[in-house]
């Protein structure tokens, strides 16, 4: 996509620190990094979202990012990790190219992820969530 800033960072054509690269995907440093380390994993073609990424690109995306959260892990020696999707400008895509955060994270980062999701959960009634679950199956 000829305006999409990941496809030029793909084309080299914008600078990115890119630490992987194979045929199908990059792996680079986000220039707001949440945490040292904070990687964007990015598939070289354009897909939008979840929505319309192929099924094989998405494999290859997630098979990168365990490589990249595996070199995270030993070379900055993190604790763990968080990947992070979103798709959809309501959940807050801001680049309509798909990619995964991967957000290396070590005790006492103050991040609190947990904290803010264990703050966020609400309460649910278990036949609503029968019925949820059968609305869903597919
Ligand atoms: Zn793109």
């Amino acid at each position: 996509m000829q305006d999409c800033i990941f496809c030029k960072i793909v084309k080299k054509e914008l600078p990115a620190f890119i630490f992987y690269e194979d045929e199908f995907v990059i792996g680079f440093l986000d220039i707001n990094p949440l945490t040292e380390g904070h990687t964007l994993v990015v598939p070289k073609a354009h897909y939008e979202s979840i929505f319309d990424i192929d099924e094989e690109a998405l494999q290859k995306i997630i098979s990168v990012s365990q490589k990249i959260s595996k070199r995270i892990k030993e070379a900055l020696r993190v604790e763990g990790v968080n990947l992070i999707n979103a798709s959809g400008v309501v959940a807050g895509q801001s680049v309509p190219h798909f990619h995964f955060h991967i957000i290396p994270r070590k005790a006492g980062d103050e991040i609190n992820l947990a904290s803010w999701w264990r703050s966020k959960v609400k309460e649910v009634d278990k036949e609503k969530l029968k019925e949820l679950a059968e609305k869903l199956k597919t």
